[in-house]
């Protein structure tokens, strides 16, 4: 298989679809430029091996073609810094204008197009439009991870095109070897962290994990299911009362497949919904009516620490409370810091889904662990056991 280092760019007009769909504020300055800086590898290893790069990318929810502020050009002037070099612009993704300044780029140069949802086509994965797309190069990449688990016409369709010159970039690359890492080649104790607001999001993850890991701890808002099935009574604390019946199922399967399951024992309880809350430890089998948990108590920390410790494959998704209300915070940081604690030990950990990497982050984390996931959706597609089209558009 082809891979960007072991590929010959010299010479060639690389079509790279990047995930630049970065926020932008009213002056449409870029607000966070992670995703634009995750990619600047990529771009180089392809403009210093002697290839041009022609950037395509999404950005917002464009309704009814262009609009100034989906618009990929307010992103020039930083790519442009970023990348040493010029950055050219195509006011169109497709057309004849843009299929001749592709033409005639030359070695080293960077042309950024722009953004593909300005056509509903590329959504529909609409074979013509990602046949234009195609004509713009002669070699096609994959590096945006975030979009991978949709089959449009840039990120899948696509690669009908290259049958031979297609392969992953720099970011595609490491996501995929990571969760690779993690659910196919974990070494030693592999312990899952699920925690967010509800199960019902989590139900394939969980299954599919249960074959695999050896721990599962459970905590967030989706633990309070768990207990109120068990005969806990919750007081106000988030439920779901139709997935009672599969949170026993769970955790009966989890007992037939030899995995340990750790529910939480304590929790922080508040009296309403809010930061400035009136809180307690309690028993999360005795939370008073009106009460409800928003964090995991000071015992579960312990018994949760010590099981991550003991970890040597981690991985992490979903807060253990409402980490946002600072008081409500705890549990996720302690976990974030075991989570951390056992990378430097030794452990793998793959960190992914928006908020525990908002938690990561929040805790400046990110270095301490091993490998923090960009692509939220696509991600937990990747974990529940789905094939992502663009991926498989890649492989195949
Ligand atoms: P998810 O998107 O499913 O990963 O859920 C993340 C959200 O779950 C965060 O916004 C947390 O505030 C929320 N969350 C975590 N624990 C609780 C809890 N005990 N009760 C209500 N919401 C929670």
């Amino acid at each position: 298989m082809k891979t960007i280092d072991n590929y010959d760019f010299n010479g060639r007009n690389v079509l790279v679809r990047v995930d630049f769909n970065v926020p932008l504020n009213d002056q449409f300055e870029i607000t966070d430029t992670t995703r634009i800086d995750a990619a600047i590898p990529t771009i180089q290893k392809i403009i210093s091996g002697g290839g041009a790069a022609i950037l395509m990318s999404h950005l917002g929810r464009p309704k009814e073609g262009p609009e100034e502020k989906f618009s990929l050009k307010h992103l020039i002037p930083y790519l442009s810094d970023q990348l040493k070099t010029n950055v050219i612009f195509a006011g169109d993704c497709i057309g004849e204008s843009t299929k001749s300044k592709a033409s005639r780029l030359k070695s080293g140069e960077v042309l950024l197009l722009e953004n593909l949802r300005f056509y509903k086509e590329e959504t529909k994965g609409d074979i013509s439009f990602a046949k234009e797309l195609a004509s713009l190069g002669n070699v096609y990449m994959n590096d945006a991870f975030g979009t991978a688990h949709r089959a449009h016409a840039s990120t899948a369709i696509i690669a009908q095109f290259f049958p031979k010159e297609k392969l992953f970039g720099y970011i595609m690359e490491n996501e995929i070897k990571s969760i690779d890492k993690v659910l196919h080649e974990s070494e030693g104790a592999f312990t899952a962290i699920l925690g967010g607001a509800k199960v019902s999001g989590k139900i394939e993850i969980i299954n599919n994990l249960l074959n695999k890991v050896d721990n599962l701890i459970v905590g967030g808002g989706m633990m309070f299911t768990f207990i109120h099935a068990k005969g806990g009574n919750v007081g106000n604390s988030l439920v779901e009362d139709d997935l009672l019946e599969l949170a026993l199922n769970i955790l009966e399967g989890a007992k037939e497949m030899g995995v340990n399951i750790y529910i939480p024992t304590d929790a922080i309880i508040a009296d309403k919904f809010d930061n400035d809350a009136n809180k307690k430890v309690a028993d999360v089998n005795e939370i008073p009516d009106d009460w409800m948990g928003l964090d995991i108590g000071p015992e579960t920390i312990k018994t949760f620490t010590e099981v991550i410790k003991k970890s040597s494959t981690i991985l992490w998704n979903g807060p253990m409370g409402v980490f946002e209300f600072e008081n409500f915070a705890e549990g996720t940081r302690a976990i974030a810091l075991g989570v951390a604690k056992a990378t430097e030990n030794g452990a793998f950990s793959l960190i992914g889904g928006g908020d525990s990497v908002a938690a990561i982050n929040k805790y400046n984390l990110k270095d301490k662990v091993s490998y923090v996931s960009t692509g939220g959706g696509a991600m937990l597609e990747y974990i529940e056991g789905k094939e992502l089209p663009g991926v498989k558009a890649i492989k195949e």
